[in-house]
């Protein structure tokens, strides 16, 4: 059977009119023959607003996460009416979605009277996005002929307890998937399910992390050795660069799951970056494709890409970093020294970035986030800490760069004029990434592109579709 999962993100399922052409690209796949899995997001948005009514509800806001709330039941009763045009079918869905708004409101009252917001009370309001629009756009196929059923994720991918990024068991998903997707499968089914979403053991929501719908795809393409994992978006595959940045930013046609994983890990949104390893572990090749350009081919992920003329395949950019600077003079090569300070980072549960380190002292950088000065705290026991935020990370990514004499120099050269914090070539010899401030990372990212896809490889990049480049003074758009 040539069964193939396609996720569809939150662009692709942002109204009636997205919901309609992922409705035309499924039954196109059937038609052809396959058999498809549809994974979705939460409509674009959603997820965020849903945060919003969390954090006011928590804040003892109730009125505010109750009018929130009442906006997000309005857009989908509308999305649903614009859907459904069957009474009988429409009143149906309809009602399951007032009765999800009804439980998710009682969820935020509680909310307002207990202002606590713990990871795993917001794991369960995040996941009515996905549960709502999975089962909106199950019946939304039914209406145009396809033959589909709504399947809970919850059902089917189990996680661990880390509520907000959960671990995903596959042992258990791959029972769950031959239990409650591969029978409607054979039955000539098309199962629609929701991203992002999962349960512990005990049955308690979890989810997979922002961006996690892309990893829902992959787990259940792994499980059910799916011939592809397609992830479908709103621009025409893996970019040069994030094309919100570089409009001139090429499509690249072939790239090895090694780089996608460096790319995704390091800032590069299309993609979230645990998606490459239940495809790596089965050896399955992922597409990245445009919702709204349906008939472009994409970026295919594949275990060996073809050699490239060119260093580089893309730059990613990841911000919101901070530079943590650890001094301790001489103790720093005493045995057991750089553990203690690893150790520090562990017991925080905050992961590392990168790391560079000189006689006295230890950089690393992190994610922004509110356990710093708990961090610094607790290194000022062993060592001179100060820490900077508003970094940003660039990383360059290319199986070619291997072995390429004085590539370092072309890249400094092209961004001479930016200040640079610190630099790594990565183990897997696949990237050069470096650190420099965050108000500087759009204008570097423009500078490298500029200076490295001059001449791209025909072979590897769309050059035909090359849009022109931004003039120099655009102000910058943001990259999340
Ligand atoms: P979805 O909702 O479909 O999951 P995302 O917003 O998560 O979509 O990811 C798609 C976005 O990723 C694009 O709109 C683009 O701005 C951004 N992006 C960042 N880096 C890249 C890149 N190298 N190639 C393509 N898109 C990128
Ligand atoms: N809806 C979730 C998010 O916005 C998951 C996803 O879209 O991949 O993070
Ligand atoms: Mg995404």
């Amino acid at each position: 059977m040539s069964l193939v999962v396609m996720k569809f993100g939150g662009t692709s399922v942002e109204d009636a009119t997205a919901i309609n052409r992922t409705a035309s690209i499924v039954a196109g796949r059937v038609a052809a023959g396959k058999r498809p899995v549809v994974v979705v997001s939460a409509m674009s948005k959603v997820t965020d607003q849903l945060l919003a009514c969390a954090a006011a509800a928590s804040r003892g806001d109730r009125t505010g996460a109750l009018a929130l709330s009442s906006r997000l039941r309005s857009r989908h009763r509308d999305t649903a009416a614009a859907l459904v045009q069957n009474p009988k079918n429409c009143a149906t869905l309809q009602t399951s979605i007032e009765h999800e708004f009804d439980a998710l409101d009682e969820i935020l009252r509680g909310l307002a009277v207990i202002l606590e917001l713990t990871p795993r009370i917001s794991d369960l309001i995040v996941s009515y996005g996905e549960r709502l629009s999975s089962a909106m756009i199950a019946q939304a196929f039914r209406e145009r002929g396809l033959n589909s059923v709504h399947v809970d994720s919850r059902e089917v991918i189990l996680t661990d307890s880390q509520f907000q990024k959960a671990i995903p068991l596959d042992a258990l998903i791959e029972e769950r998937c031959l239990l409650k997707v591969r029978p409607h499968l054979d039955a000539g089914l098309v199962p629609v399910m929701g991203g992002f979403i999962g349960s512990n053991e005990a049955g308690i929501t979890t989810t997979l992390g922002r961006g996690g719908s892309d990893f829902t795809g992959a787990l259940i393409g792994g499980a059910l050795r799916a011939e592809a994992i397609e992830i479908w978006t709103d621009v025409n595959g893996i970019m040069t660069t994030d094309p919100r940045i570089c409009p001139d930013a090429l499509r690249v046609k072939v790239i090895s799951f090694e780089e996608a994983a460096e790319l995704a890990y390091f800032g590069a949104k299309v993609l979230h970056p645990a998606t490459i390893l239940p495809a790596v572990r089965r050896n399955i090749p992922v597409l990245v494709l445009n919702s709204r350009n349906p008939t472009n081919e994409g970026t295919r992920i594949i275990s060996l890409a073809p050699h490239c003329k060119s260093p580089f395949k893309c730059i990613a950019v990841k911000k919101k970093l901070t530079i943590i600077d650890v001094v301790a003079s001489r103790l720093l090569m005493t045995h057991g020294y750089l553990k203690s300070i690893f150790d520090i980072f562990d017991k925080h549960q905050c992961p590392i970035d990168m790391v560079s380190t000189s006689e006295v002292s230890v950089s690393v950088t992190v994610d922004s986030n509110d356990k710093l000065p708990a961090i610094a705290d607790d290194l000022s026991k062993i060592a001179d800490v100060k820490y900077e935020g508003q970094k940003a990370l660039v990383c360059m990514v290319g199986e070619d760069i291997r072995g390429q004499m004085g590539i370092s120099a072309r890249v400094f050269t092209a961004i001479k004029h930016v200040n640079v914090r610190m630099i790594s070539q990565g183990a897997s010899e696949i990237n050069m990434s470096f650190m420099i401030e965050e108000e500087d990372a759009e204008e570097a990212v423009r500078s490298l592109h500029a200076a490295f896809f001059q001449n791209p490889d025909p072979a590897i990049f769309d050059i035909e579709n090359r849009l022109p480049a931004a003039p120099p003074l655009t102000p910058s758009t943001p990259s999340s």
